[in-house]
């Protein structure tokens, strides 16, 4: 009998539910990433199922089905359940399986939800009589507002599905329902946050990243393309344009006094970046600048550098603090790479008193001084693009040691 009853993953999202008009599109669009993430996992498939998805492992792993269901912006929530006949008789089967391996480690309750109405037993009846089959066997107490663990039944129109606890995943909506954007992608902690966010309200990401190659080494690069990689996780194959930075600050420097420098590199950065992106049809910048972290964060220096700049620039760590923004970054995963050492082009030619007030007539005066124009179709001309998709063959923290 045992053989009878499969493996499924029950997928819930929640914040799709909400909008209304678009529901069949968004689901659509989740149905879709979701495959997509698990091409390569023999026999996986998904399918929409009265307000849920369910997948089926086939040969796969159904840990490691999870682990990648929980990157996936648009899911709520997980639960590796089992799917048994639509009876009661095979619930309290299940149950007695379940019990074999598992007892509560503290109070429990049973939580079920009921869309096939011919079920001839209402939610509140079966909850009681599977609850009551886990107290005769293990003693654990029953709480219904605050359990430690959660027995979920779901009883839909093509069977049950029997699930212990919810896997929380990453929420937010389905990649590509919100449009695209470029984001400026360096080595370090805030800009893949910033991209990742963006991802979980429904953007596609491409990446730019500057290097100072040759003038220094290329850890950078390598950083942004394994931190690509962990964004890949989420939206699959992700573009990343390298572009080199070291001349254009070197011309900066030869031509414009000190504490104007990072303001015009940052300026130079958003008109490569808006050229690109108008390129690639993307619709906004987005940066992991956050206000006041450094002296080119100010907001009236913001506001000069995004003049510079002809799309929206999107900044989703805006009002964030640098502990907030760290704790994003080591929950998704990116901390261990970005912190390692690297020579990020910031730390070329950067002076140690910038301005953290500069004054949009005195930067365009000194731009003057700049073929500025060349100097961004010299640099959109020369980008390398790469492709970079998601690596699950090892942890983030041996992705960072390999860098
Ligand atoms: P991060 O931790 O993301 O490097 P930061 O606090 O070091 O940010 P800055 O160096 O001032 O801040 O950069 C602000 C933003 O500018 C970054 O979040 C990123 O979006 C963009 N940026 C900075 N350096 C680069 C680079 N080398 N390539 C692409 N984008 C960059
Ligand atoms: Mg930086």
């Amino acid at each position: 009998m045992d053989s009878d009853r499969k493996d499924v993953i029950v997928v819930h999202y929640n914040e799709i539910a909400l909008k209304l008009g678009h529901r069949p599109m968004f689901e659509s669009r989740l149905v879709e990433n979701i495959r997509r993430r698990l091409e390569d996992m023999p026999g996986a498939k998904v399918r929409t199922m009265q307000g849920r998805m369910l997948v089926r492992p086939g040969e796969a792993d159904t840990d490691e089905v999870v682990r990648r269901l929980v990157v996936v912006p648009g899911i709520a929530n997980v639960i590796a359940a089992r799917e048994v006949d639509i009876s009661i008789e095979a619930l309290e089967e299940e149950i007695d399986r379940l019990l074999e391996t598992w007892s509560p480690r503290g109070t429990f309750r049973v939580a079920v939800k009921r869309s096939e109405k011919r079920f001839r037993m209402t939610s509140p009846e079966v909850g009681g009589a599977l609850g009551a089959r886990i107290v005769a066997a293990t003693g654990a107490p029953v709480n219904l507002k605050n359990a430690d663990e959660v027995v979920h039944v779901e009883i839909t129109q093509e069977g049950i599905y029997v699930g212990l606890n919810k896997i929380p995943a990453c929420g937010g909506l389905p990649v590509s329902t919100g449009g695209r954007v470029l984001l400026l992608l360096s080595g370090g902690i805030d800009s893949p946050v910033a991209g990742l966010r963006m991802m979980r309200r429904g953007c596609r990401i491409d990446g730019l990243h500057f290097h100072s190659v040759p003038y220094l080494n290329r850890t950078s690069q390598e950083k942004a393309r394994v931190l690509a990689s962990i964004l890949a996780r989420g939206q699959g194959p992700t573009k990343v344009s390298m572009v080199a930075f070291g001349d254009i600050q070197s011309a900066i420097v030869a031509a414009v006094p000190r504490p104007l420098r990072v303001v015009l590199y940052r300026r130079m950065m958003m008109r490569i970046a808006s050229s690109i992106a108008r390129r690639d049809r993307l619709a906004a910048l987005v940066t992991g600048e956050s206000l006041g972290q450094v002296a080119s964060q100010t907001l009236p220096n913001l506001s000069v550098i995004e003049d510079a700049a002809t799309l929206p620039v999107l900044r989703p760590l805006v009002g964030m603090e640098k502990r907030e923004i760290t704790d994003y970054a080591r929950r998704y995963d990116t901390f261990a790479v970005s912190i390692v050492p690297d020579e990020d082009c910031c730390t070329l030619f950067i002076p140690k008193h910038p301005a953290t007030a500069a004054k949009l007539d005195e930067v365009i005066e000194a731009e003057s001084l700049l073929d500025v124009t060349a100097m961004v179709q010299g640099a959109v001309a020369a980008r390398e693009v790469e492709t970079i998709g998601a690596d699950w063959s090892a942890a983030p923290e041996e992705l960072a040691a390999a860098i």
